[in-house]
């Protein structure tokens, strides 16, 4: 199967095409990507207008740039596949549409594709994660560990009850002067630093359970740059990364627990991350470990995988085509979409 894929719910506009099977894998034909990294950082962060404004300007040319250098011709595509939600309504409009129009002109379906499941099965394009896999989404935007049962089949063992993890990056990032995005720029800083130099907490490591909590841990970096003026911002940075290490690492091992309790898996099973945070290096470290030490194969797609990307969204495509879950055209974009909307609560959920 062959599918277009078109990303546009945040900041990235991008067009991929994508040739595989589910369970064989799949193989990236061309990708075009534009990232707006430039435009929104002298505001420290995305600014929903000039967002939409910039996937309105660049769509068109990234998927016939993506279309040209896959060597493919609309003929040739089994569906076009579009991010339909969550997101930024504004940038979430313009792909889902332009996905519609593609395919209202050649005739092809559409599958409108959730974002999230987008970077829930990103690592089944290499095809190495089988279901059931436990994944941990750690985006800008969302925080979560999942029990993947199959395609649309998603179970929440626990989330972040404030901020999401990628959020609490770039936030600390501009607390601490580091720029924008925050990521990356902390992971630099964090490099150079002494994590034991200031103690921050670990919030909710005290409670039962896999939800997380983010947004106390940004306001302890707050208060630590204020009693420790004289600090190195490398110290804080790095400091802060151990603690939401060591938060995601000890929630991930609760979650594992659950997850074998939920599906019966006794065995090895996949553990996988995905969405942007997973780039981070001590952030893969620490699971890798706990992978390892928990008898699970830890699986985390390349990096330019984790970050927003289309070769996802089209690869989910394909997964829901396989299954004839194709979408009208008359489907509606969605700010608001949690992954997991229709499974029931899992037992075993408040280890
Ligand atoms: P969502 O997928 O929830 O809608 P999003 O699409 O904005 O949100 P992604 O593109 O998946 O999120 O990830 C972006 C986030 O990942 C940002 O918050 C960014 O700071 C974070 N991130 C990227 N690289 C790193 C890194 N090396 N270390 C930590 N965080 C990182
Ligand atoms: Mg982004
Ligand atoms: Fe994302």
């Amino acid at each position: 199967m062959t599918v277009l894929g078109i990303e546009s719910s945040c900041d990235e506009t991008a067009a991929a095409v994508v040739r595989g099977r589910p369970g064989a894998g799949g193989e990236i034909l061309a990708e075009a990507l534009l990232s707006q990294t430039a435009e929104h950082a002298p505001y420290g962060g995305v600014v929903p207008e000039i967002a939409a404004r910039q996937h309105v300007r660049h769509i068109d040319h990234l998927v016939m740039e993506a279309m040209e250098r896959a060597g493919v011709g609309y003929e040739a595509l089994d569906a076009v596949a579009a991010t339909a939600g969550p997101g930024l309504i504004g940038g979430v409009i313009v792909g889902l549409m332009t996905g519609k129009g593609i395919a209202a002109a050649t005739g092809k379906p559409l599958v409108a594709v959730n974002h999230l499941e987008g970077h829930a099965l990103s690592p089944r394009i290499a095809g190495n994660a089988p279901f059931p896999y436990l994944l941990l989404l750690v985006s800008g935007g969302h925080c979560q560990l999942l029990a993947v049962e199959g395609v649309g089949r998603y179970r929440r063992l626990g989330t972040t009850i404030d901020d999401a993890a990628g959020e609490a990056f770039d936030k600390t990032a501009k607390l601490l002067g580091l720029g924008y995005p925050g990521g990356p720029a902390v992971e630099r800083a964090a490099r150079e630093g002494d994590p034991a130099a200031i103690p921050l907490p670990r919030p909710l490591l005290d409670r039962p359970g896999c939800d997380l909590s983010f947004s106390g841990l940004k306001t302890a970096v707050r208060r630590a740059r204020e009693t420790h003026p004289d600090a190195p911002v490398a110290d804080i940075a790095a400091g802060f990364q151990a603690a939401v290490v060591d938060v995601l690492v000890e929630k991930s091992r609760r979650a594992m627990a659950a997850f074998r309790a939920l599906t019966g898996q006794a065995g090895r099973a996949g553990f996988v991350v995905a969405g942007g945070v997973a780039a981070n290096g001590a952030l893969r470290e620490g699971l890798t470990a706990l992978a390892a030490r928990e008898g699970f194969d830890f699986v985390a797609p390349p990096l330019r995988l984790c970050t927003d990307n289309a070769a996802m969204i089209a690869w989910a495509g394909i997964e829901r085509l396989a299954l004839g879950l194709t979408d009208p055209l008359t489907v509606t974009p969605r700010a608001r979409w949690p992954l997991d909307t229709d499974a029931p609560p899992a037992p075993g959920a408040g280890v």
